[in-house]
């Protein structure tokens, strides 16, 4: 499962941050999961209480945000919005596209005190 991994490198930054910030407890987590990322939000909620068991961690929240997809046209030069997982331009109905926005997970904050 891609999701246990991502969750164990996660947990690791957040480690650190709480290393440096001097957060003693963490309350909750928020990151910010691109639509066009792959990563299925579900298991990941599944892979942080695998990950979190037994650790410091365990009890936080995790609240994921999502961003939405954007595909750009290379051959129209427009960008337009993901929706329904259609991987076509609505202009040209093209697949010449690449990424705008929305591959990435990424943390967005951590709270704790
Ligand atoms: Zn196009």
């Amino acid at each position: 499962m891609h999701e246990l991994g991502l969750m164990d490198a996660m947990l690791r930054v957040v480690k650190r941050v709480c290393e440096e910030e001097r957060l003693e407890r963490v309350e909750r987590i928020v990151l910010e999961v691109g639509e066009l990322s792959g990563v299925e939000i579900p298991y990941l909620y599944d892979g942080f209480r695998a990950v979190a068991h037994g650790t410091e961690f365990e009890g936080a929240e995790l609240a994921v945000e999502t961003v939405p997809g954007v595909l750009h046209c290379i051959d129209c030069d427009i960008d337009f919005p993901l929706k329904d997982q259609e991987l076509f331009c609505p202009e040209c109905f093209g697949k010449n596209l690449s990424i705008k926005s929305g591959r990435d997970m990424t943390l967005k904050s951590i709270e704790g005190n």
